[in-house]
Formats: structure tokens, C-alpha cells, sequence
């Protein structure tokens, strides 16, 4: 029986197994992305990853109730994602490109944490003299940060029992691998047993674990999204221009997942954004704005904020409309144009068409659909739009503005960033800000580009 060589193919993205090579993940649309492993036997008994568990049945009321705590990673933003601080005992992911500042949140949470608790540091990628010069060029207190550089699985986990650290970064995740396991560092296999590993190791010990996980177009290292269902916290780290980096959580057991944080990068590490209303907003002097740009507040979490929303509509290059738009939904964008095209008669369908936001943050709520059609238009028409005019409403393939939720909420936040003007429809009054309500998109346009030609 050829038991030991049953072969595998593990989508290195999602975690998809199928017993032949594909091109293309049925699961998840990645291309490229299968990778080759021994398939794992199901072990009978004990089995490397099994967990440490007292199987006997008892009554409930009998088991103790397992102290948590929740302390301040030191920085707010990372404390807001987090759900209000670093919970103890819990496994957090945090996922995001190389090179955008993921190990140093970590080694600049692990600084704070140092002193309250034993903290460990297990890197992978950088030798200890290179922990350590990261952390000097930071400015951080270094003397109670302990660091492990060795990417042997079972070497780690002997190290953690003995040092019993109250915080631990694993920086990262593909880079350690596991003896008894026959494939390599970062595929799939050894990815998800170290990440399993740890999790319990650390449960076992009281310690919250950091896994770092590089988000990586390379199809033989598995991406952090497999791993993903096995820790408490999922926290993606997005980069965009200027600087400016988004922590958001897409999985919290201790909080919600629609808070970001906002950092800026600088030579001595990320800060928190002082004025995050306004992050995503460039400052123009002048008293006229570019034609093709619209503003509109969003909603994300318990904050709002002001962002900017850009449109660049040229002549079609090809035969076919062509339309660019990381930021927004390209179907949402495409739709939008329809609409201005059938009820607002600006004819679109043989443009290009760019879409960007400002601050590189993603949108995806529907509110922004009003402010995307005026962008459109002001391209279109070469026309600007008022200074401290916005607009935030959804819109129906009708040509209909509806009321979005949050309404209050949008208006106070462009209150407080001196807007004068809002366009949407069934909005509340007691703000500085006068709205228009407009009912659909044709009033709109009238309203924004006031004595203009329609
Ligand atoms: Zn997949």
C-alpha cells in the first residue's frame, strides 16, 4: 500500500484540496495557485496538531471560568480594530503586502507590552541584530523585548513552554515549519499546522499570539487567508499613497469588524491619524476644485469620514468601453453610468472610464452612488463641482436618489469639516448644512451645477 506517497493539490490562496493539478481554483478563481503536498494521513491516536484537552465528561458547573483579559496594545487605532485592546488569551492574524508595516505595529505593540508582561519576538526573516536595529531606528525600549530567531516549529514550541511569554509575535507565519511534516516552509500544510500549533500552545499558556502573514502573489507560499478560520482575530493591513495605512478586521470574536484603524508611516514607525475625518481629503488651495472630483461622507464603524471621490473619463481607446476602478466596485461604476446615461442623457458608453478615491480607501457602500455620478458628470462635462458641496445618497436603475442610512451621522461629519452644501434626499436638518433634496438623478445634477447649462 502506497500510503505514504498519496499525492495532493492544496490551493495555496483558499485552502482547496483536489486529488488532480487544476490551472484554476474552483473554490476561490485564483490561477496558479495549486500546490503539490503529501496528503496528510489521518492520524489515528495522537496526531501532531491534536489538541490539549482534559476529555474526561464533567459537569459544567465544574469547570472553571477561564481568565481573559483585554489590556491597551498602546496605540488607539490598533485598539479600536482589536475591539478595545489586545485580548489575553487569543491568536490574531495580520495579513497585508510585504513591506506595509506589519512588523512594526508588532514590534512597536510588543515595546508597549513589554512592560507589563514577558514578550517574545520569533522571527523568521531578520536576524536578531536586525530586530534589533529595527526597533533602535523606531526609538523603542528593546531591553524586556526577548527574541527567538529560529523557524523550527518544535524548537519554538519547547522555547514558549519554558519562557511562558504573556505576548507573542510570530513574524511570520510561512517561514516556520514543522519536522514531522514532509513539505515545505509556506505551503499550505506546514502553514496551517504551525499556525494550529501555536494557537493552542498559546491558549494553553494564557498568551496572545500575532501571526504575521504576508499577503504574496507567489503561488507556493500559501496566502494568510487559510489560516484565517483557525484564529480568533483577522486583521488586513492595506496600504495606500502618501503614506496613509488602513488596519481593518474582517474576523473579531471580541468586537466588530467594521471599525478601521488609520495609521500614517514614518521613519520612526506608523502613528495613529490625528484628524481622521479629514485623512482622505486632500487640502487645494484656491476656490476652485478640479472637474471630475466629488466628495461624500462614509460611514466605517463608529467613525465617519469625508472622502474624495475621482472620475477621468476619456474616449474610448478601443471599440469597447473600458472601465478602471480598484477602489470602487467596476460593476457598481459601470452601473452608475448607465443610469447617468439613460436618465441624466450623458452619453458614457463610449468613454473610458477611471475611477480613484483619495486616500486609497476602498468603498463599498451604496451611498456613495450619488457622489459617483456627479464625478462622472463633472469629468464628462469638464465642469467642476462647487467647493464645499457633497452629496451621498443611493441610486435606483430608475434614475431614483433613495435615502441611505446614517443620515445624521453623514451630515454632522461634513458639518465638521465646513461643507455648506449637501445633495441627497430625505436628510435631517440641524446642521450647518444646507441640503437640497433632490429625488433623482437629473434634479441632482440641476442642483450640484447650479446656473450651468444642463
Ligand atoms: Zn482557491
Amino acid at each position: 500500500m502506497a500510503k505514504e506517497s498519496l499525492l495532493q493539490y492544496v490551493c495555496s490562496e483558499c485552502g482547496h484540496v483536489e486529488s488532480k493539478w487544476n490551472g484554476r481554483c474552483p473554490e476561490c478563481g485564483a490561477w496558479n495557485s495549486f500546490v503539490e503536498e503529501k496528503a496528510v494521513p489521518k492520524a489515528k491516536g495522537s496526531s501532531a496538531v491534536s489538541p490539549v484537552m482534559d476529555d474526561s465528561v464533567r459537569k459544567l458547573s465544574d469547570i472553571p471560568i477561564e481568565k481573559s483579559m483585554r489590556i491597551s496594545s498602546g496605540m488607539e487605532e490598533l485598539d479600536r480594530v482589536l475591539g478595545g485592546g489586545v485580548m489575553r488569551p487569543s491568536s490574531v492574524l495580520v495579513g497585508g503586502e510585504p513591506g506595509i508595516g506589519k512588523s512594526t505595529i508588532m514590534i512597536q505593540m510588543l515595546s508597549h507590552l513589554s512592560s507589563s508582561a514577558d514578550v517574545l519576538y520569533v522571527s523568521g526573516e531578520e536576524s536578531p541584530s536586525q530586530v534589533r536595529m529595527r526597533a533602535d531606528r523606531l526609538g523603542l525600549d528593546s531591553s524586556h523585548i526577548s527574541v527567538f530567531c529560529d523557524t523550527r516549529l518544535e524548537a519554538l514550541s519547547e522555547a514558549i513552554e519554558r519562557v511562558q511569554p504573556g505576548y507573542i509575535v510570530i513574524d511570520s507565519l510561512q517561514t516556520l515549519y514543522s519536522a514531522s511534516l514532509p513539505s515545505l516552509a509556506g505551503s499550505p500544510n506546514q502553514v496551517r499546522a504551525c499556525c494550529m500549533e501555536l494557537s493552542l500552545l498559546s491558549k494553553k499558556i494564557g498568551a496572545a499570539v500575532f501571526f504575521v502573514g504576508h499577503v504574496t502573489k507567489d503561488g507556493n507560499i500559501a496566502g494568510p487567508k487559510i489560516v484565517e478560520h483557525m484564529v480568533d482575530t483577522v486583521l488586513y493591513f492595506e496600504g495606500a499613497e502618501s503614506g496613509l495605512r488602513l488596519l481593518r478586521a474582517s474576523k473579531n470574536r471580541f468586537g466588530s469588524v467594521d471599525e478601521i484603524g488609520l495609521f500614517i508611516m514614518d521613519s520612526d514607525g506608523l502613528h495613529g491619524v490625528k484628524d481622521p475625518a479629514s485623512a482622505f481629503i486632500s487640502r487645494r488651495t484656491g476656490n476652485e476644485i478640479p472637474s471630475g472630483i466629488a466628495f461624500t461622507p462614509v460611514i466605517e464603524g463608529s467613525r465617519a469620514f469625508i472622502v474624495e471621490i475621482q472620475a477621468l473619463v476619456v474616449p474610448a481607446k478601443g471599440s469597447l468601453q473600458r472601465i478602471y476602478s480598484d477602489r470602487i466596485d467596476s460593476a457598481r461604476v459601470s452601473r452608475v453610468a448607465a443610469i447617468l446615461e439613460r436618465h441624466a442623457g450623458l452619453m458614457l458608453s463610449d468613454q473610458d472610464i477611471y475611477v480613484n478615491v483619495g486616500g486609497g480607501m476602498k468603498l463599498s457602500e451604496v451611498s456613495i452612488e450619488l457622489a459617483l455620478a456627479i464625478a462622472l458628470y463633472s469629468s464628462r462635462m469638464d465642469i467642476p463641482v462647487p467647493m464645499q458641496l457633497a452629496a451621498f445618497g443611493e441610486l435606483s436603475l430608475a434614475g431614483e436618489v433613495r435615502p441611505v442610512s446614517f443620515a445624521a451621522r453623514r451630515m454632522k461629519a461634513l458639518s465638521d469639516m465646513g461643507f455648506t452644501r449637501a445633495l441627497t434626499t430625505d436628510s435631517k436638518d440641524g446642521f450647518h448644512v444646507v441640503y437640497d433634496d433632490v429625488h433623482d438623478i437629473k434634479q441632482a445634477i440641476v442642483s450640484a451645477f447650479k446656473a450651468r447649462k444642463y
